[in-house]
């Protein structure tokens, strides 16, 4: 099967707290291991660029690997809603903690809904670590 395009989310979903989510290191490594060149940032730390977001992330992130991983994520551009920043012409899988309402309309008219992860770390911590065990799979 092709990679499927993945889209991150940050807080809430990398970070907890302002820390680290636990299993970030083998999440990311996964990614760039199986899925680089098609991850990408979807997050309001990043509008069109990685610098930003790089530099935000290492205020966190202490593995020099991970923030080299991290690095192969390339930028999405969105003002308003997030799908803004979603090839929704090509299978994909959204991390995030959060689907506002008009997210929610714009996936559901592509009959993609399940392609949303929505991440819980306050209730599910090992979320990442899980993810990597069983990663989710494009409807
Ligand atoms: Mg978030």
């Amino acid at each position: 099967m092709m990679s499927p395009n993945i889209y991150l989310d940050i807080d809430g979903v990398l970070l907890s707290n302002g820390k680290s989510a636990i299993g970030l290191d083998s999440f990311i490594a996964y990614l760039d291991d199986k899925h680089q060149g098609n991850v990408y940032w979807l997050t309001t730390h990043c509008k069109g660029s990685n610098d930003s977001v790089i530099s935000y992330l290492k205020q966190f992130v202490g593995n020099e690997q991970t923030l080299k991983a991290m690095g192969h994520i390339k930028p999405t551009k969105w003002n308003v809603a997030k799908t803004e920043g979603i090839d929704l012409d090509q299978p994909f899988i959204w991390f995030d903690d959060n689907l506002l309402y008009g997210e929610k309309m714009i996936l559901e008219q592509n009959n993609a809904l399940e392609n949303m992860i929505l991440v819980n770390l306050k209730d599910k911590p090992n979320s990442l670590e899980n993810f990597v065990q069983d990663f989710p799979i494009p409807v």
